[in-house]
């Protein structure tokens, strides 16, 4: 018998990944797309899989790592739906029902809480032995701020999932009169510290801040927060910060500074002061974190569907 393959998607505000691989992480079909309406994209993407399906075989099960915000309970009537979301058009949209012609498990969770999981089993959040760390935090600092959870192998949802990125943080000295781009609550950190928050201050593109530009100085005194915000909530024995503008390369050395000023010398753990270079780290999967994170849902989703029909008897495709 062939090797059973997985679907995935990382779904983002501006384009789409489609894949198809195996549970030890291998793509073997990668496609990527535009986001547009909800319709003709999710069209787009049901098509991808049912033509990959020809050619590897049709997959256990299927992974979605969305942008948020997701009705993620399955006991509540909106499963899979995406709520409040910004992003014109996708608001209320259904994102498992249109897979339902694929006739297989579907898996739901955040792009960062995939992240985050993804980096566990095979990235940056591992022990030196390569075993997963038990607690581990993904950020992404991008066009927003976004951050995902791993507690004890899972990924963390309650009510609904973390929001890392609408967390409040101090006012920087030199920082108060920018009121911030947070359509909902103007100067929290991702009103204040993503993408677009930079531009503004800047008034031209993020590229051409010179390194000695005193902007970074306040990114990073505000991501120093919010990393110090959840070591101290979370207790994470890492945090990855992933995204677009973390490529730029003062921030890492900064961000750890700032960290542990505000910290205060609190937390009286190597991780936070001398082995801090090895607590704030960048992602270990490069751009793959997301997509990686949604095929391993659907492995252990399709694993879970055949552990259940084997207890019931049922008989397996
Ligand atoms: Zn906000």
């Amino acid at each position: 018998m062939s090797e059973p393959v997985y679907a995935a998607i990382e779904a983002g505000g501006t384009k789409f990944v489609c894949a198809i691989g195996t549970a030890d992480g291998t793509l073997r079909e990668r496609a990527r797309f535009a986001t547009r309406d909800p319709e003709s994209t999710l069209a787009e993407a049901l098509a991808f899989f049912e033509a990959a399906a020809q050619r590897h075989g049709r997959p256990r099960a299927l992974g979605i790592a969305s942008f948020g915000p997701l009705e993620l309970d399955p006991y509540a009537p909106l499963y899979g739906r995406l709520l409040r979301t910004p992003k014109a058009g996708w608001h209320d949209v259904d994102l498992i029902a249109p897979f339902a012609r694929l006739g297989i498990p579907v898996a739901l969770d955040t792009d960062v809480n995939a992240a985050a999981f993804a980096e566990s089993i095979w990235g940056a959040g591992r022990h030196a032995d390569g075993t997963p760390l038990d607690t581990l935090i993904y950020i992404t600092v991008g066009t927003g701020i976004g951050g995902g959870v791993v507690v004890h192998g899972r990924t963390l949802r309650g009510m609904m999932h973390p929001e890392l990125g609408h967390l409040f943080p101090r006012r920087h000295p030199d920082d108060l009169g920018f009121a911030g781009v947070c359509p909902h609550h103007g100067d929290c950190l991702e009103g204040l510290a993503n993408g677009p928050a930079i531009v503004a201050r800047l008034g031209h593109e993020l590229g051409n801040a010179t390194p000695d530009h005193p902007i970074w100085d306040i990114e990073a005194d505000y991501l120093g927060q919010l990393c110090a915000q959840v070591t101290l909530a979370i207790s994470p024995q890492r945090i990855i910060l992933g995204g677009g503008v973390m490529q730029h390369a003062r921030l890492f050395p900064l961000i750890r500074a700032r960290t542990r000023h505000w910290l205060g010398g609190y937390i009286a753990r190597h991780q936070v002061e001398a082995g801090i270079d090895d607590y704030i780290v960048a992602p270990g999967l490069d751009d793959r974190s997301g997509i990686l994170g949604a095929l391993r849902m659907a492995v252990d989703t399709g694993r879970q569907q055949r552990d259940t029909a084997v207890d019931t008897g049922e008989s397996l495709p």
